[in-house]
């Protein structure tokens, strides 16, 4: 069935884009959200997110502002759609609303050498730009795990931070100017104005609620001559998030440092090397996978022990506290040696077994093996998500547990650390649950994310570090950024006066 789409509003979207226009049913169901798991859940429950009026693909930014005018005169709300990479729900549609997506925006438009910087079109698919940038010797130093499903606008849009952030920064740390189309349908530039504010920082992370980003001058970097790859066996968690503090505290930039948890290790361990914990649960897999048996039992295994959650969290407790710490440090091959160098002084100190080389290759050769992973779970009547915060060296260990406290009673969780910097680093959850029904499944799914939400809250960390917002985290905006929703409230009346911009994100409509 084709939407029924007011004629008005349909003359005016085809007058704009032409036939780069879709009301169909497919198309309709395929933007209706992007990859928050709760979305899934929605879906199994038999209650799927409303689909929005129709899609649109425009190519150029004057097509984006016309579009824009035209929603604002119809009071017709925008969903800005990337690659639909997101995980907090940022792209669910809106109903009634039109989605734009703006992937067919994806011309580089200078690569200015001398200046280092390289304007790019928001649309541009984020694994095809570093290869581009990789033509030219250069490199943003930008590697979300969703590289092959994201683009350079998503990244801005969701505040986005790439596998060598301790290197080269988040994309915030990247951005020279950005031109936005803002609800008024104005085009605009951020860096014109100059001297006192940066307004760029008023757009990154917005998430599609004050402008849509259709291009980005982002700062670039040479490729790097060379690479040193290590793996740490840590005694214990605390000397780990020692090494990466004092790494990071003596000025040293390697581009990965990246701690697993216990539970965490043994698994990365069954891929990587069978000597940090994991070898016989990799030798198990080996076996199982000859017999054909390994998808059935894994599933019926995985259901049967994610039923049982506080006795599996308690279990893992009593691991030995292993854990496996890789680094990869890049730039000239003095540069690399150095950094490397200079880490292995702190492990060693901390009583680090070296694992050599290994395990940083095979994290490197698995680096975006993630990207595809979640839906064999959904299959086996299970789900799992990730949810990432960040705080301070101090707090990173009793952040950890107090989250991992406040859920282990639904669902297995693991973590790493990474994302590290001189102040402190980002904690990755990874969680899993089942239960009888899709609908009971739902429940403590949500129940899971409002524990670790509150404990987060409570213990002062950030609530995300690099995935957003959108809907996932919107109970929790008002706990974190208190009073300074006001002038979120009075940018976006600044911005968007028609209140079309992918409302309800970020922030409930009734909290502003
Ligand atoms: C397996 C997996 C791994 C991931 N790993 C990482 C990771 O390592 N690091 C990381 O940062 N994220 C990661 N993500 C999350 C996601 O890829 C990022 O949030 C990414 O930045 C989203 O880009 P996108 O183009 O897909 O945007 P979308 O999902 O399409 O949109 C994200 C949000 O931005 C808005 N938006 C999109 N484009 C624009 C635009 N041009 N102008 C204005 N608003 C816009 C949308 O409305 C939405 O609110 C991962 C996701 C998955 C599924």
């Amino acid at each position: 069935m084709v939407t029924p789409i007011p004629r008005g509003l349909m003359d005016g979207l085809t007058d704009i884009v032409g036939d780069r226009l879709s009301t169909t049913p497919p198309d309709r169901t395929a933007y209706a959200r992007d990859l928050w798991p709760r979305s899934q859940l929605d879906r199994l429950a038999g209650d799927p997110p409303e689909r929005p009026l129709a899609v649109v693909w425009p190519t150029s930014v004057e097509e984006v502002a016309a579009l824009v005018t035209l929603c604002a005169r119809e009071r017709v709300p925008i969903v800005p759609f990337g690659a639909g990479s997101g995980v907090c729900g940022g792209a669910r549609a809106v109903p009634g609303g039109l989605v734009i997506d703006l992937k067919r925006l994806k011309r580089i438009r200078r690569i200015d050498r001398a200046a280092m910087v390289v304007e790019v079109e928001a649309g541009f698919m984020g694994e095809r730009f570093e290869r581009t940038l990789e033509r030219h010797g250069l490199t943003l130093g930008h590697f979300p795990s969703s590289i092959l499903c994201s683009t350079v606008g998503g990244w801005v849009a969701a505040r986005s931070a790439g596998q060598c952030s301790s290197r080269y920064g988040k994309i915030e740390d990247m951005v020279v100017d950005l031109e936005v189309v803002t609800g008024d349908g104005r085009i605009r530039r951020t860096s014109q104005a100059g001297g006192g504010l940066d307004w760029n920082q008023l757009f990154i992370g917005s998430e599609g609620t004050l402008g849509l980003i259709t291009a980005v001058t982002l700062r670039v970097h040479r490729q790097p001559e060379a690479r040193a790859f290590r793996g740490w066996r840590m005694p214990t968690m605390a000397a780990g998030l020692d090494v990466m503090r004092q790494t990071m505290q003596a000025g040293l930039r390697p581009a990965v440092m990246r701690m697993y948890d216990p539970v965490d290790t043994l698994l990365v361990g069954s891929k990587d090397d069978g000597k940090s914990g994991g070898g016989q649960l990799g030798k198990l897999k080996a076996i199982l996978a000859g017999t054909g048996q390994l998808d059935d039992l894994k599933q019926a295994a995985t259901r049967r022990a994610l039923a049982a959650p506080r006795l599996l969290n308690f279990a893992i407790r009593q691991l030995p506290e292993t854990s496996l710490l890789v680094t990869v440090s890049e730039g000239s091959p003095g540069e690399a040696r150095q950094t490397d160098e200079a880490i292995a002084e702190y492990a060693l100190a901390a009583g680090a077994l070296d694992l050599g080389e290994r395990p940083g290759r095979a994290w490197m050769a698995h680096r975006y093996d993630v990207s595809y992973k979640q839906s064999k779970l959904y299959r086996s009547g299970c789900f799992v998500d990730t949810f990432e915060v960040a705080t301070t060296w101090a707090g990173i260990e009793p952040l950890y547990d107090a989250v991992r406290r406040a859920v282990a009673a639904e669902v297995l969780v693991m973590a790493h650390f990474s994302h590290v910097y001189p102040g402190g680093c980002s904690i990755y959850f990874t969680f899993a649950g089942t239960a009888r029904d899709p609908g009971r499944m739902r429940q403590r799914y949500l129940r899971t994310w409002r524990e670790a939400l509150d404990a987060t809250v409570a213990r002062g960390g950030a609530i995300a570090h690099h995935h957003g917002a959108g809907l996932s985290r919107r109970s929790h905006m008002v706990a974190t950024h208190g009073e300074a929703r006001r002038y979120f409230a009075a940018l976006k009346a600044a911005c968007d006066p028609a209140g079309i911009l992918n409302p309800g994100k970020l922030f409930a409509e009734e909290a502003l």
